[in-house]
């Protein structure tokens, strides 16, 4: 469980197996929420209200960003990675794949590619490589991109808070890092080696970004490790103590599922798109003004109805091989990625969707030119 909670594992998963039908429609009726409102959202007995939550969830949705979806990319800078993540398709032992960090003319190309598209916010993402992504090294990546972009965001390795602040001057302005698990023992199982078996340097990473400048905190767990209501049980608590500490930041969530694919890891606790659903609209309910994406590991129709109920954000037309988008764009056989793509639409298909929901595609909502 996140460690600053007051409640045991044992009594979270007894207040969500007696949570009541009364206690759910308690928390839909109220205006303003607290963390046992989403135990009670979350919990199977709100599973009968879906459709009440997804009227709820809309309307908070509505309330905070109107008719209108942000768009964004990720731009894979580098893939080689010294840690041991058993889930991940990048960890260090795997071999006969093709590994590669891109130039700053390659990125530089990449990144042409995707403004080409409208996209004008980008998350850069790399593998945890200290060799290669020095924060001097990242920093001279986002001095080059922000001049491109209307907003930068990272997702790498962890830093100290000095990096962070060095990269925040540099024009990053958002962070993700996912937890992976709140467990301590199955994080230490799933994180054998390398720098990112260590949990509490990981679980202070948003802390240390949110003291140092950063404006949007992305927080997760990865779907598929542990039982999914305890695990965002402690996903509520982290964000409720970073609104706490940080709060001129705003808490970003995201849900990453792991997709089974053939001979690829087999996720101990499968979370299907009735328990994602339930979760993304808990999230929209009791964090009304927090950001919330889809990214392209969920399927084309799930990502089209989530953004107008819950997700204020999705991605478009991702590559999630480093030289995805101009520099090496055709398939390579032993090209490894993240994740396996869900919705390979391109991001004209993705905004023409976005669109024909009746809502507005927002490329730019916020400039850290000015
Ligand atoms: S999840 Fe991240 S840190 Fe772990 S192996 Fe993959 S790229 Fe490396």
């Amino acid at each position: 469980m996140f460690p600053a909670l007051r409640f045991t594992e044992e009594e979270v998963a007894d207040y969500l197996e007696n949570a009541s039908s009364a206690m759910v429609r308690g928390s839909l009726a109220r205006a303003r929420h607290d963390w046992f409102d989403l135990l009670n959202l979350i919990s199977t007995a709100a599973r009968p209200h879906l459709a009440e939550m997804r009227g709820v969830a809309q309307l908070a949705r509505r309330r905070y960003y109107g008719k209108t979806v942000s768009v964004y990319a990720p731009l894979y800078i580098g893939n080689t990675c010294v840690n041991s993540c058993r889930y991940c398709d990048f960890r260090r032992q795997r071999t006969g794949t093709v590994r590669r960090n891109l130039t700053l003319d390659e990125i530089r190309a990449e990144a042409n590619a995707i403004r080409e598209t409208g996209i004008d916010s980008l998350l850069v993402v790399a593998g945890e490589d200290p060799r290669v992504n020095t924060v001097a090294h990242l920093a001279d990546v986002g001095r080059m991109l922000k001049s491109m972009f209307s907003n930068l965001s990272l997702e790498v390795a962890p830093q100290t808070e000095d990096g962070y602040r060095e990269l925040f001057e540099a024009g990053y302005e958002g962070l993700t890092c996912f937890q992976e698990t709140y467990d301590k023992s199955l994080y230490r199982e799933m994180h054998p080696a390398g720098p990112k078996a260590d949990y509490d340097w990981r679980l202070n990473t948003q802390l240390r970004a949110g003291r140092a400048g950063f404006r949007i905190l992305g927080c997760a767990f990865l779907l598929g490790l542990g039982p999914w209501r305890r695990e965002a049980a402690s996903l509520a608590a982290h964000a409720f103590y970073l609104m706490r500490e940080c709060y001129e930041a705003k808490v970003q969530f995201a849900f990453p599922r792991i997709c089974r694919v053939d001979g690829g890891f087999v996720p101990p606790c499968e979370v299907d798109d009735d328990d994602l659903e339930q979760m993304m609209l808990a999230f929209r309910i009791v964090f009304p003004q927090c950001c919330m994406t889809v990214s392209t590991r969920e399927k084309p129709a799930f990502r089209d109805r989530i953004v107008q109920t819950a997700a204020d954000n999705m991605s478009a037309g991702s590559r999630v091989t480093p030289g995805g988008y101009a520099v090496d764009a055709r398939e390579h056989p032993a090209d490894v990625a993240q994740f396996t793509l869900s919705d390979g639409r391109s991001p004209a298909e993705v905004f023409a969707a976005i669109r024909a929901n009746g809502q507005e595609v927002v490329f730019k909502n916020w400039d850290n030119r000015i």
